[in-house]
């Protein structure tokens, strides 16, 4: 098929390349001429696991093309995936301006009968509104639908590639069967297509992320409950995983959830239900809950100190807001780290994929150190905030030579408490005995 995407971040490149790979013609636009350009030549803006060789090996097949020509793209498109930015407004909203830009782009380019599927995650009622915008734009047939995309980041290619389930939300048949024949390829196991009207689509994606939020921040409650009782939540949370109807997914704790979704689509879907006289009061509750874990580790840090943080240099691995991306957006470690400044300390860190992100971020407030053992000499202390492979069973003699004093802060609870103590550690796990 001919493809279109608009939008070229974490879920239009990744889209675009798996439809490319499936063997359709597929043109990724973006405004960023920067982006494309670089895209053009095969260099990845992002880093996503898996990522690279998908575009490389479709890029050069001439099965993918980049442009910022996107009336044009438009014009010659049978489906045309919207997979812009809808960041938070400022009054918690999501801002569809970069949706409806991209509308009057649409409208402007397009030819003969095409579908537009909303992938970004939009408040419900948006492709009516987007639907409007285009038609202000254009007298050529269209349909407009919603087609939210689950995939997360740092296994994002493995998701689109094998989704769990494609919803797609529309009135019109036809737009429904365009959806079926782009997927099939995706779906050959069996048939996880999910139709359904524009709006309920539209919802099940913040339903369904307010859903996985809600189990965190849970856990997360149920880790200081711990701490205060004397009981461990590695135990509480296996025993508690082990029935089926609950599942063992989404229950671990630690130093809260971040990352360009979970926050800003609560925030939205509070507004959202504030504006229709609902009450959703669990996923305030969750978000709530959430901002003060993310402090949690923090205090303990500044708590086994005794607040004398000045001049102490704190070690911290794992800056992005999860494993396998160079993400930052609204990462614990942030948060951490300011804490961490205000109390007086200085960091040193390192991740494997976001130094650049947090460099271009914070400057020169942090030292960077490009090798994880480098950020630990002289450290007061070691945190662990991201649990990157690499960081699962490092070299802890060596960490504890380097360390000014043998203390380690576990934000994700993989390390064996009883082993590093048997080591001379000081440890710190989140609800752990
Ligand atoms: P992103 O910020 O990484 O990328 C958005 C891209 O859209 C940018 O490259 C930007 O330059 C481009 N853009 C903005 N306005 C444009 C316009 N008018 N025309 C063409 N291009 C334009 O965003 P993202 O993380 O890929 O997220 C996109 C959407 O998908 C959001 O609604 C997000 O909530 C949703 N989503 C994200 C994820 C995720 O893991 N990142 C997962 C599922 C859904």
């Amino acid at each position: 098929m001919r493809v279109c995407v608009i939008g070229t971040g974490y879920v239009g490149l990744v889209a675009g390349a798996g439809f490319a790979d499936m063997g359709n013609d597929v043109v990724c636009c973006d405004i960023d001429a920067e982006k494309i350009a670089r895209l053009s030549r095969g260099e990845l803006p992002i880093f996503e696991p898996g990522l690279e060789p998908l575009v490389k090996h479709n890029l050069g097949e001439g099965r993918l093309v980049f442009t910022t020509a996107i009336e044009q793209a438009v014009s010659k498109a049978e489906i045309v995936f919207v997979a812009v930015g809808t960041p938070p407004g400022p009054d918690g909203e999501a801002d569809l301006s970069q949706i409806f830009a991209a509308g009057a782009s649409i409208g402007r380019g397009l030819k003969g009968f095409t579908v537009v599927a909303i992938k970004s995650t939009v408040p419900v009622g948006t492709s009516d509104r987007l639907r409007d915008t285009i038609a202000a734009n254009t007298t050529q047939p269209f349909a407009v639908i919603s087609n939210p995309e689950f995939l997360k980041e740092g296994d994002a290619v493995n998701d689109f590639m094998k989704p769990d389930r494609v919803i797609v939300g529309a009135t019109d048949p036809r737009a429904v069967d365009v959806l079926r024949h782009v997927y099939a390829p995706f779906l050959r196991t069996s048939d996880r297509l999910i139709a359904m009207d524009p709006h309920s689509a539209e919802l099940t994606k913040y339903a369904a992320n307010t859903m996985l939020a809600i189990r965190i921040s849970f856990m997360n409650e149920m880790a200081g409950l711990c701490e205060r009782l004397g009981a461990d939540v590695d135990a509480v949370r296996r025993g508690v995983g082990a029935d089926p109807r609950i599942g063992n997914k989404f229950l671990f704790p630690g130093s809260g959830y971040g990352g360009s979704c979970f926050p800003k689509d609560i925030k939205a879907l509070l507004t959202t239900a504030r504006g229709a006289g609902a009450a959703v009061e669990i996923a305030d509750a969750a978000q709530r809950v959430n901002e003060r874990q993310k402090r949690v580790l923090g205090e303990k840090v500044v708590a086994h100190f005794g607040g004398q943080l000045a001049g102490k240099k704190i070690a911290l691995w794992g800056l992005a807001f999860k494993p396998g991306t160079d993400d930052i957006r609204e990462a614990p470690a942030l948060v951490l780290i300011d804490q961490l400044l205000a109390a007086g300390a200085r960091v040193a860190a390192h991740d494997p994929a976001a130094n650049a992100a947090v460099r271009k971020q914070l400057g020169d407030r942090i030292e960077l150190a490009s090798a994880a053992y480098d950020a630990v000499k002289d450290a007061a202390a070691l945190v662990l905030v991201t649990e990157w492979h690499e960081f699962r069973r490092p070299n802890f003699e060596r960490i504890k030579q380097l360390l000014a004093q043998p203390v380690l802060f576990d934000g994700r609870n993989i390390w064996e408490p009883g082993y590093l103590r048997s080591l001379g550690f000081t440890y710190y796990g989140i609800g752990r005995k």
